[in-house]
């Protein structure tokens, strides 16, 4: 694998993939990969020549100073997991290489910008429609894959490339989950064995839903959702929504897609999970 912490350096190497003819797949992440990130990987090698993955934990995404500080950075580990899959390129860069002292950022991406993760983190799609947009400029990619785990990061992204006319098809990519459910995160690092016994009831609830979607109404469930997790030790929620998956507003008689989304603190572990219930 090929490794880059310049974007001069990787674009040199691009160029000649793409005088090539090749194509270019590529899977942006902030690092502590797990199998969720190798799933990526490898759905990217299935469709393209060549695959970049990057690692860059985005400073304009964090609204929480301590949350920046305490992102798990394993590069070392991350480099080997990505040589045993046989990633063609790494590009690894320093903050100093993507952004400019006191740059500014601003793309109005409508109202599902402040819905959920965005009430919670003000700020965190502008920073992740900055980071994603500059990596796009850099690696400039055929198909680019991000997770499912981050619904409505993918949302936010396609409506960037929609309104930015970028020439980049997204592949989302299916939600990697522990053997007992839990689905994979950077941040299951920082849960302790009690926490991540705790952590369940998110995944649980989820599969509940999906069960009942059919026999109960949004609203039973979303009432009865919040009162599981709400009650289990040690979870503090934050979000329970069944949205449409388009808008991510609540879902109604008109939604094509249905999506339940969840947010809530297991310790001190922010975690995030989600499940489409209807096409
Ligand atoms: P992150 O490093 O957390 O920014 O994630 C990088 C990419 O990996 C994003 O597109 C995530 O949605 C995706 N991802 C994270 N966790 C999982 C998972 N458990 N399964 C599938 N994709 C994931």
């Amino acid at each position: 694998m090929k490794v880059f912490t310049t974007k001069k350096e990787l674009q040199q190497h691009l160029l000649q993939i793409k005088n090539a003819k090749k194509s270019i797949g590529f899977v942006p992440t902030m690092g502590a990969l797990h199998q969720g990130h190798i799933s990526l990987i490898e759905q990217a090698q299935q469709g393209n020549d060549v695959v970049v993955c990057s690692i860059f934990v985005n400073p304009t995404q964090f609204n929480d100073p301590k949350d920046l500080e305490k992102y798990p950075r394993t590069v070392d580990a991350d480099i080997a997991m990505l040589e045993q899959v046989n990633c063609d390129v790494l590009f690894n860069p320093p903050v100093s290489e993507i952004y400019d002292d006191n740059e500014q950022w601003h793309l109005e991406i409508g109202p599902m910008e402040q819905l959920l993760e965005g009430k919670s983190r003000p700020g965190h799609y502008q920073g992740v429609t900055q980071v994603v947009a500059k990596l796009f400029n850099i690696v400039n990619p055929d198909t680019a894959y991000f997770g499912q785990k981050d619904y409505q990061q993918f949302s936010i992204i396609s409506k960037m490339v929609e309104l930015l006319i970028m020439p980049v098809k997204l592949v989302m990519c299916p939600i990697k989950r522990e053997a007992d459910g839990l689905a994979m995160s950077s941040r299951n690092i920082h849960l302790t064995t009690t926490d991540r016994q705790h952590a369940l009831v998110l995944s649980k609830t989820l599969n509940w839903v999906k069960e009942n979607f059919d026999i109960a109404k949004i609203s039973q469930l979303t009432h009865e959702a919040e009162l599981t997790i709400g009650a289990e030790e040690g979870v503090e929620l934050d979000y329970f929504e069944i949205a449409d998956g388009k808008t991510l507003l609540p879902a109604d008689g008109h939604s094509s897609i249905i999506v339940a989304l969840v947010a809530a603190k297991v310790g001190k572990t922010r975690l995030i999970d989600n499940v489409i219930l209807s096409r």
